[in-house]
């Protein structure tokens, strides 16, 4: 096959083996590669109701079918997996070069399943494999893992995917990064490498990938490249995605104090346009990105002492305005904490930002904190906060290390009305109060509280929908979305693509020149719509309900308190009708389950059975 490289590598960390199976066209036409691979895979290698940090719980590693390609922004990969932080779906995208390294190497995909009874590493050197010993590795920092591995194995050019103490420690957010500033960072599964005792996957690629059409894929990978460097993705270009801080505070969407406040009184010391031309040394770029929206910061030695970091948005909101600190130097050395100890900055600024509303609300006293003041605005003990979650440290450490959920069915006491996460996935920095296309579309995702797998926030944030209106047409707006970005998931491109690849007729003719198929855009919608349901048919068998999609209950019950959307929020009426209009357009049952009829109609009827105990 051209653009696959047709083969699924399965670890057995148990015994210690390996073995590969082959795919064949008609498994990459339905399920396309990445996202689509990879629940596949989790479908059939998880057992029903598997523990999360368990041997038996696979993790799953997959690419897509342009990555090794010219096609631009195609070398992501996917981590899949039952997810120790919401008990469903865990899925996890990272950027950078790995995921191209793996498909040099020969493989679309690898399972790995079992336990090591020590600390190991897996080495993929082109089509050998071996398992290595990581002792002298555990323990270690999640960027150093990387350096170590690269000194070992004695090649600047393996590429690793490593741990650091929070996937050792179980943290239930903990994640997985490469490339130093890369990570795959949500739904904790870092926490279930871990528990496999595994601290690094390393490969070494050096094969080449071929297309179809060799010709037809240069001349339009050109033409890709020049909308690539056109205004379209300006923004990401020059500012990164740090230039969302002030879109989000003038729209008053920049959640801050544990979303009690939608506007962040020193937003500006934290936006991009005031970060940049302090503080940013340098712009990085992935495999074949001619965007390179990584912009990298450097406190100085002289300010606060020297950190380097990559500070995304996402960041600046969870572990910046979310914990009322709004002083960028603070920020900077949270994130490159948060990097070196392997956990998920959002789940980890959303979580602590939890805690500080209960140790204001008098529910978390200095005792139950080891004598830190909890206060909103103290990066200080924010710091040791995230150290005491890594290594789960004293009472409140393996509380918190456990999530804002789990932490505030913990705690109790009401705290769960202001702990801030869908199905346990804490949300990113997007108040939905006031973007209510975003509500529906962030809560349905199959993940948890997630913004990329519809990016509904773009109609509202543009205008394109009136943010404070429910309607019942943003089902289909949404469902379209979901499917859509499906596929973006499944070929493994960069969402910050927009403008470049993002409908079918785009994502079609780049598929077919680099594969030698004849998929249709039908056939490809048709892909992104099977994939979206077997997701969810995955969250039925474990137990998905109708009323884990609600959004938290502090953004149906506490409105806006200032700035634009001050008043608005979205009441448990408005949710419910938008909800019941997505699963109709789904041809979902009224419940959410997708239908018999449906999962024949997307040639998923082999699963009818399990997720349906009673006929339709
Ligand atoms: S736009 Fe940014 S995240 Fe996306 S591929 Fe390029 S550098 Fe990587």
């Amino acid at each position: 096959m051209f653009g696959y490289a047709g083969k699924i590598l399965h670890v057995d960390l148990d015994t210690g083996k390996s073995s590969v199976e082959e795919i064949d066209e008609g498994y990459c036409r339905k399920y396309i590669g990445g996202n689509g691979f990879g629940i596949r895979l989790l479908y059939d290698h998880a057992p029903p109701g598997v523990d999360p940090l368990g041997p038996e719980n696979p993790l799953i590693f997959a690419v897509g079918p342009l990555a090794g390609t010219t096609a631009p922004t195609s070398g992501k990969y996917v981590v899949h997996t039952r997810s120790p932080l919401t008990g469903f779906q865990g899925e996890a995208v990272s950027s950078g070069f790995w995921g191209i390294a793996l498909k040099q190497a020969g493989y679309d995909a690898v399972v790995i399943k079992g336990k090591s009874e020590k600390p190991v590493y897996i080495f993929i050197d082109d089509d050998v494999f071996s398992i290595r010993d990581a002792n002298a590795l555990w323990g270690k920092d999640a960027l150093e893992t990387l350096e170590l591995i690269r000194e070992e194995i004695g090649d600047d050019n393996v590429r690793s995917a490593s741990i650091g103490p929070g996937g050792e420690n179980l943290v239930r957010y903990a994640n997985i990064t490469n490339d130093r500033h890369r990570q795959a960072g949500r739904t904790g599964v870092g926490a279930v490498m871990g528990s496999k005792n595994l601290k690094a996957v390393t490969v070494r690629g050096t094969g080449s990938v071929t297309v179809a059409d060799m010709e037809g894929t240069l001349d339009h990978c050109k033409e890709l490249y020049d909308v690539c460097q056109s205004p379209l993705t300006g923004a990401y270009r020059s500012l990164g995605t740090q230039v969302s801080v002030m879109i989000h505070q003038n729209q008053a969407a920049l959640p801050t104090r544990n979303w009690q406040d939608s506007v962040f009184e020193f937003a500006e010391k934290i936006g991009g346009e005031y970060i940049h031309p302090r503080w940013v040394v340098k712009t990085l770029a992935c495999a074949g990105c001619p965007i390179g929206c990584d912009h990298v910061t450097l406190v100085s030695e002289d300010e606060e002492g020297k950190v380097m970091a990559s500070v995304e948005f996402e960041s600046l909101y969870a572990l910046g305005s979310n914990c009322c600190i709004g002083h960028f130097p603070d920020v900077n050395k949270a994130v490159d904490l948060c990097d070196r100890l392997g956990i998920d900055s959002i789940s980890t600024g959303v979580t602590i930002g939890w805690a500080m509303e209960c140790h204001e609300k008098g529910l978390l006293t200095k005792e139950d904190t080891d004598g830190i003041d909890l206060r909103f605005g103290n990066a200080e003990a924010q710091r040791q906060v995230i150290e005491m979650i890594a290594y789960q440290k004293g009472k409140l450490g393996k509380m918190l290390a456990k999530g804002s959920k789990a932490a505030s069915e913990e705690l109790g006491e009401g705290s769960e009305k202001w702990a801030m996460h869908n199905k346990g996935l804490e949300y990113p920095g997007y108040d939905l109060r006031g973007l209510k296309l975003s509500a529906l579309g962030f809560n349905t995702s199959n993940r948890g509280g997630c913004h990329l797998r519809n990016s509904g926030y773009d109609y509202d944030l543009k205008g394109k929908v009136d943010r404070f209106t429910a309607k019942e047409e943003y089902g289909a707006l949404v469902m379209g979305r979901d499917d859509l970005y499906s596929i973006t998931d499944s070929l493994m491109l960069c969402k910050f693509s927009r403008g470049v690849l993002d409908d079918y007729e785009k994502f079609v003719k780049i598929y077919n020149l680099v594969t030698g198929f004849d998929m249709t855009e039908e056939e490809m919608r048709m892909a992104g719509e099977r994939i979206w349901n077997l997701e969810k048919a995955y969250n039925v068998r474990e137990g998905w309900k109708e009323e884990d999609d609600y959004p938290a209950p502090r953004i149906m019950k506490d409105p806006i308190t200032s700035g634009v959307a001050k008043g608005h929020l979205v009441t448990k009426e408005e949710f419910r009708m938008m909800h019941k209009a997505y699963f109709k357009e789904r041809g979902w049952s009224s419940e959410g389950i997708p239908t018999r009829k449906k999962l024949n109609q997307l040639g998923l009827g082999w699963i009818a059975d399990e997720i349906h105990k009673e006929a339709d």
